[in-house]
């Protein structure tokens, strides 16, 4: 009878020898699943900081499910620190902040607003200060049409695709100058 490979006589071994022969396993053990099978995977990027390590989101009946380290990715080689492996939280979390707090000048108290509400009053602020700031010509007469009264920083969780959309909006589109963001792959 032909031997079996060392890998396949310690397993069978394990079986044999091992705790409780026959090891009791309960029908839930025996049939349990991983939780991501079925679910398809899209590869993604971390939103958390600059180092920028590829995730695969699982996704099931239109839900996330699940958010891992990328195997494939040079790299994370499938590995994520302790804030990316929480990921999946910044989305599907009962906590997650849905409105913006408010001061109002010379108010000594935050109020609560919806996003909306807020995106509109960016929006506002944002068209007030461009109108009284423009400037078409600097002091030697040059032709500039920008604005030196609005800035924008960014964050790492910007991709490049982002980034471009950004320099693109605000400087080609609004005269924005002063664009900064944090490096990200
Ligand atoms: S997993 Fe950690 S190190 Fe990697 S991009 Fe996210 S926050 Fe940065």
């Amino acid at each position: 009878m032909p031997r079996l490979p060392a890998v396949a006589r310690n397993v069978r071994n394990l079986r044999t020898y091992v705790g409780r022969v026959p090891n009791p396993i309960t029908d839930s053990t025996r049939n349990a699943q991983a939780r991501i099978r079925g679910a398809d995977a899209t590869v993604s990027v971390c939103p958390y900081c600059a180092v920028g390590c590829s995730q695969l989101v699982y996704v099931k009946n239109g839900r996330i499910v699940d958010i891992e380290g990328n195997y494939d990715s040079p790299i994370n080689g499938g590995t994520l620190c302790p804030k990316g492996s929480a990921t999946y939280a910044l989305i599907e979390n009962p906590l997650r902040l849905t409105t913006v707090k408010y001061r109002a000048p010379y108010s000594d108290h935050w109020v609560e607003k919806p996003l909306d509400w807020a995106m509109e009053r960016i929006a506002e602020r944002v068209k007030q200060t461009r109108d009284a700031t423009w400037q078409q010509r600097d002091a030697e007469g040059r032709l500039v049409n920008h604005t030196l009264g609005i800035g924008h920083f960014g964050g790492a969780t910007l991709d490049n695709e982002e980034n471009y959309l950004i320099k693109k909006l605000f400087t080609a589109g609004l005269g924005i100058v002063c664009i900064e963001n944090q490096a990200r792959i």
